[in-house]
């Protein structure tokens, strides 16, 4: 492991509390070291209370802040020694604990801080970093494991036996740390947990997380245990069908639509393959923060029902022991290891269930080492499910508020790169949907750089290229369970007599053809999905209002009606509802290039100007007004319909 400390990126971090912000920030950036919000950072200074009394403040990273992206608003100012007096008392709950803490910040606003605030109070040192290195936990989680540890770092680390995080680790270090502590001690290693470094200066308490990580890396070197083969068998046996099948499965389970990421590489397919599967996934987590994300356990399979039976006689297990009542959380898995499939993170939304595979692809690093070392062993599922049941993660629970609209569930966007295709991506991804954005246009793959958006370049004409879209979009998000059918093209304004067979063949192909195409392809996945599926139709006001001089688009469009009312009553039976809306003069879409502007104004005998405005509210139509309508068609609002058609065009005599 290298330092990441650069002079000249150091120097741009000002202020008292720059030096803090930037090694928190070089810790972040290290995968091995800490991940999605996890480990801990703080510094102790002192500063001038308003009467010009000088005060100790320590500054620890406040929840909710993660390390790689911190700033100085994310470090809690705590009143030091009111919080080293804490660690003195003979008992303190932890809901309390985090009470006497928020009670003595020094600013107001500021996050709460660290539930490790105590234990960062009680080390006498300036900077202090908290990571759970991933080398440490392999060494650490091995047979004899603290007897390792010991012989890689000798006295320079204090050694702390498993206790969860918060009040009793916090006092129990307060009164072991002076006893063990040499004069050459700069770190302490948490069994099953961390590891802390300490310094005077911020770049030296740094490099000394840096060189205690390498140390135990080095050690897994010397008993071979570093380099690890992964050596997949067979090959993925991925279908669409069978992983909407299992995302169905556990979203039923959970109550509530899951996103569904598939990792078939070659390192997560030849851990899924391994013959001792059971006996190395089924321990526990690497470190039991994890839990939170991933439950204690994966599932092994796909046996969703036997999970949830195992679940709940884990819970009952313990919870029947815990001093508080308990409430059970959902019983379905957020991981699954199939030797087929390989590995499926879930989550309540995309970036949960991304944050899910990055913690198990550490998890297997870990589990494999230990492995190497002579057997990995996890935690006690007793201190797992104390963590997963901690009275504060509880709390959190209640607090909860509703989760938007369409969390959990994934809509499919045709011609997604611009115009109403555009603003319909958006309606959704505002609603808490994953979607999946399919354009001809390759700016699709990087219009939106977030974890719930998917673009693929796409000819819709193409049923391959549709196949293959829809495999990236179940790989990356489980499923579909809204598809919205926009893309279309315009032709150039024609009367029949005039009408070239090409213009109107791709009128057809386009406009007609590729949406059945899709719908095809997408059928089965409509059919899995948890709250069923939903399909929406841009059609246009020709459908009801056909214009002079627009044959080709007047009659593709009405052969798309045609064909969604079809469906409607086909794929009722699936659960599958669809519903078209009419748009007409939506201005800001690539349709409407000043040519064919000016000609449909021409065909109607209107300047231009007047053309614009040609609808009973004088209103025009934007791209969101669409959109915003199609997503509610999506929605509950319209749960009890199919087959409706709804105008979005500020009111048309010829269609009234
Ligand atoms: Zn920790």
């Amino acid at each position: 492991m290298q330092s990441l400390w650069s002079d000249a990126e150091a120097a741009q971090f000002a202020g008292p509390l720059g030096p803090r912000v930037y090694t928190s920030r070089l810790l972040g950036r290290d995968k091995s070291l800490v991940l999605h919000g996890g480990g801990n950072t703080s510094v102790k200074l002192r500063e001038k209370s308003l009467f010009g009394e000088p005060e100790e403040v320590l500054y620890v990273k406040g929840s909710g802040w993660d390390l790689e992206t911190i700033e100085p608003a994310g470090f809690s100012p705590v009143t030091l020694g009111y919080v080293r007096r804490l660690a003195g008392l003979p008992r303190l709950p932890d809901p309390q604990m985090v009470n006497e803490l928020n009670t003595h910040l020094r600013r107001a606003g500021a996050p709460s801080p660290s539930v490790e605030t105590i234990l960062h109070a009680i080390l006498p040192h300036k900077y202090v970093d908290h990571t759970h290195a991933d080398a440490v936990l392999s060494v650490s989680n091995a047979p004899e494991g603290e007897k390792r540890i010991r012989e890689v770092y000798g006295e320079r680390v204090v050694v702390i036996p498993y206790i969860m995080a918060g009040f009793d680790l916090a006092a129990y270090c307060a009164r072991e740390f002076p006893r063990q502590a040499r004069g050459n001690t700069v770190g302490m290693v948490l069994l099953s947990h961390g590891i802390f470094s300490f310094a005077e200066d911020a770049r030296e308490s740094y490099e000394l997380m840096i060189e205690l990580v390498s140390m135990a890396e080095q050690y897994l070197g010397r008993k071979k245990a570093w380099h690890i083969d992964f050596g997949a068998t067979k090959p993925s046996s991925f279908s669409r069908e069978e992983v909407a099948k299992l995302r169905r499965a556990m979203s039923d389970q959970a109550g509530l639509p899951l996103i569904l990421k598939v990792n078939d590489s070659p390192k997560f397919l030849g851990f899924a393959q391994r013959r001792d599967l059971a006996k190395l996934a089924l321990q526990g987590p690497a470190t039991p923060d994890h839990v939170i994300r991933t439950k204690p356990v994966p599932m092994l399979g796909r046996d969703v029902a036997a999970y949830a039976r195992s679940y709940r006689e884990y819970f009952e297990r313990h919870a029947a022991t815990a001093q508080e009542k308990k409430t059970m959380l959902d019983a379905a898995p957020r991981m699954a290891l199939d030797p087929g499939l390989g590995f499926a993170a879930a989550g309540r939304s995309a970036r949960d269930a991304a944050i899910v595979e990055d913690l198990y692809d550490h998890t297997i690093d870990v589990i494999l080492r230990a492995e190497a070392l002579g057997g990995w062993r996890a935690l006690d599922p007793r201190h797992t499910f104390d963590i997963e049941y901690w009275d504060l993660e509880q709390a959190k629970l209640r607090k909860a508020g509703s989760p938007p609209q369409f969390a959990g569930e994934v809509a499919v966007v045709t011609g997604a790169a611009s115009g109403i295709g555009k603003a319909c991506a958006e309606a959704f991804l505002k609603r808490g949907a994953a979607v999946v954005g399919l354009d001809r246009n390759p700016a699709i793959e990087t219009l939106w750089k977030r974890p719930d958006v998917l673009g693929v370049t796409c000819n819709l004409t193409d049923s391959k290229a549709i196949q293959q879209a829809l495999d990236a979009a179940v790989r990356r998000f489980g499923g579909v369970d809204m598809l919205v059918l926009n893309a279309g093209i315009f032709p150039a304004s024609q009367s029949i007599q005039d009408i070239a067979a090409e213009s109107w063949r791709s009128a057809m192909a386009v406009n007609v053809e590729a949406n059945l195409l899709v719908m095809q392809a997408c059928h089965a996945l409509l059919k899995l999905a948890p709250r069923g599926g939903r399909i929406v139709v841009i059609g246009s006001k020709n459908v009801p209002a056909p214009g002079p001089g627009a044959a080709a688009y007047s009659a593709s469009k009405a052969a798309l009606n045609q064909l969604a009312r079809v469906a409607a009553l086909e794929w009722s039976k699936d659960g599958i509802r669809i519903n078209s809306l009419h748009p007409n003069q939506v201005f800001d879409t690539a349709l409407w290039t000043e040519e064919v502007l000016a000609a449909r104004a021409k065909a109607y005998n209107l300047t231009v100007e007047q053309y614009r405005k040609n609808n009973l509210l004088r209103q025009e139509v934007s791209s969101k007004d669409v959109a915003e309508l199609a997503a509610e068609m999506c929605g509950a609002l319209f749960a009890k319909t199919t087959a409706a058609q709804v105008p979005v065009d500020g009111g048309n005599e010829r269609v009234v």
